[in-house]
């Protein structure tokens, strides 16, 4: 370069929009870092610049067009970061604040909040803003709405890596556990040890069950099941699941069967392995259609209970979460296998769907 390029790189006007480098969707399999304009927060906003973030199943799903989101828009929903700029009307926070900021960003008013439905804020699924509806998380900076109810504090004594799992798969799979009300010595098995199973299992496990039993044939997602808190995992591919289960429940089945895959197959076999009176929490995005085979639903008489959660999102869950892992009750770290900068998240897009390396989670840093 000589000194006539530096002396031609004109300066900046206070005019000029400030960019930033952003993964942008712009159809499907067509997504990749492109410069666009810093947010600016309105009232109630707030701009954060992200620190950490990382790859959700869902971002897979909306790369390859199975999840429809407009052209153009940011994806990602996973933020951590530190307070770029305050909109007017928010309190309680300064410029520079590190914060954690839950995938699903509830209003806080609406009738669905006011009903305690915070990730059905305004509608069906309406909790679920970023890289959903408005600008995501995979990029520089990110403009988070009703900011007072959704910006996180992070306490000084946990890093980035510590709690940007909590902004989805630990929120959402420790939720399967809660709205199945695991109880103290219930047995509960886990479908499907993928990120969201394998927090299912840790939330079973802060919940009090008495044995947690995971279905998984990856041998290396097996074994970060007994780490995250399974005591048996079974392969379905060279046992009969359901059979397995309901021999070691002495042929009653187990209080409650949780779903984290999404498919028919893992849906009937919840329900198949659940007692009469137990619960299937249900956590997976299905597809076309899903039936309910009578036999094991008792005709409709056996008192199963059938529940399904969003993720659980706002700034006092994020807070809750944060305190499990404060205190040494939850380390989400191992699940985090690999690191990528920004740059190379096209790359980390295909090492995640394509689950190769041993890969569970992918850490994005901006
Ligand atoms: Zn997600
Ligand atoms: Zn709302």
């Amino acid at each position: 370069m000589s000194t006539t390029d530096i002396l031609e790189i004109p300066e900046k006007k206070a005019t000029e929009t400030a960019t930033m480098r952003a993964v942008v969707f712009r159809g499907p399999n067509q997504i990749g870092i492109e410069k666009v304009a810093i947010p600016r927060p309105g009232p109630g906003e707030v701009v954060i610049r992200l620190t950490l973030t990382t790859i959700c199943g869902t971002d897979v799903h909306i790369l390859k067009g199975e999840y429809p989101v407009k052209p153009g828009l940011v994806i990602g929903h996973e933020p951590v970061g530190v307070i770029h700029e305050l909109g007017v009307g928010v309190t309680g926070y300064a410029v520079g604040d590190r914060v954690l900021v839950g995938a699903i960003t509830p209003c806080g008013q609406c009738s669905y909040c006011l009903s305690g439905d915070w990730a059905q804020c305004g509608g069906p699924i309406g909790g679920w803003k970023f890289g959903n509806t408005i600008n995501g998380a995979q990029a520089e900076y990110l403009l988070v709405p009703s900011a007072q109810a959704n910006l996180a504090k992070i306490p000084e004594d946990l890093t980035d890596e510590q709690v940007v799992l909590l902004a989805d798969v630990a929120s959402t799979g420790i939720s399967a556990a809660e709205s199945g009300e695991v109880k103290i010595g219930d047995t509960v098995a886990v479908f499907a040890q993928g990120p969201i199973g394998l927090c299912a299992a840790a939330g079973a496990k802060l919940k009090g069950a008495g044995l947690i039993i995971a279905v998984e044939s990856d041998p290396i997602r097996a074994e970060m099941a007994k780490r995250m808190g399974a005591d048996i995992v079974i392969d379905h591919t060279k046992t009969d699941a359901v059979a397995e289960i309901r021999r070691l429940t002495g042929g009653t089945g187990v209080d409650v069967a949780i779903e984290a895959l999404g498919a028919q197959t893992t849906f009937e076999s919840a329900l198949r392995a659940l007692r009469a009176g137990g619960t299937l929490s249900s956590l997976g995005v299905y597809s076309g259609k899903l039936s309910v085979p009578l036999e094991p639903f008792a005709s409709g008489l056996g008192d199963h209970k059938i529940v399904t959660t969003l993720c659980p999102g706002g700034k006092e869950r994020m807070r809750r979460l944060m305190e499990l892992v404060r205190h040494g009750r939850l380390d989400l770290r191992p699940l985090l296998t690999h690191t990528f900068p920004l740059d190379r998240i096209v790359e980390a897009y295909d090492l995640f769907s394509h689950r190769r390396e041993g890969v569970i989670k992918v850490a994005i840093r901006p």
